[in-house]
């Protein structure tokens, strides 16, 4: 994927609106309502609702370091979606991205995954580790990815590092 690290952070992001979660070193990441809702509505709230899942598309602030997460892709037709399995088809996501980049002139990248689960407070099974290292392995010009996990109660968020290992991340109730 082509990527731009850093971005002027844009007029209109109310940091206080939004999903705030604290990084290890210091640093925040936000990410905006619009993505939350979008992410929720895929909940597995019913008994035969599927896994769904997609790519999160972000920056980093250059005036302070702090990630946001600005757009969600959302499950595509040609994913395969199961009660408890979701394997996104790289195009469509990958076009998405695309079009975001477009929009934003070049300025947003590939911040990482975020699927649901079908439990009310989601922990990443065995596949899902494997998953995010094998992520956090090939190469990803961002210094770290973001793995979201929608259960029906909670959302977590855990966070990779290149060299240390997959973290979740506690959440912050406001900024200051
Ligand atoms: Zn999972």
């Amino acid at each position: 994927m082509k990527i731009v690290r850093f971005a002027q952070m844009k007029e209109g992001i109310h940091i206080n609106n939004e999903i705030i979660y604290l990084l290890p070193n210091g640093k925040t990441l936000f990410i905006r309502p619009e993505c939350i809702d979008k992410m929720q509505k895929y909940r597995q709230v019913k008994r035969n609702d599927t896994e769904a899942g997609g790519i999160l598309i972000g920056r980093i602030l250059i005036e302070n370091g702090h990630y946001i997460i600005d757009e969600v892709s959302e499950p595509m037709t040609t994913d395969k979606r199961r009660r408890t399995y979701f394997k996104r088809n790289m195009e469509g996501h990958q076009e998405f991205f695309n079009s975001i980049w477009d929009r934003e002139v070049g300025s947003c990248f590939y911040l990482g995954e975020w699927h649901t689960h079908p439990e009310n407070n989601p922990t990443p099974s065995s596949i899902d580790w494997k998953n995010w290292n094998r992520l956090k392995r090939i190469g990803f010009e961002s210094e770290c990815l973001f793995f979201i996990i929608v259960g029906i109660n909670e959302m977590k968020v855990w966070y990779s590092e290149k060299n240390s290992k997959i973290i979740e991340l506690r959440r912050r109730s406001s900024f200051g």
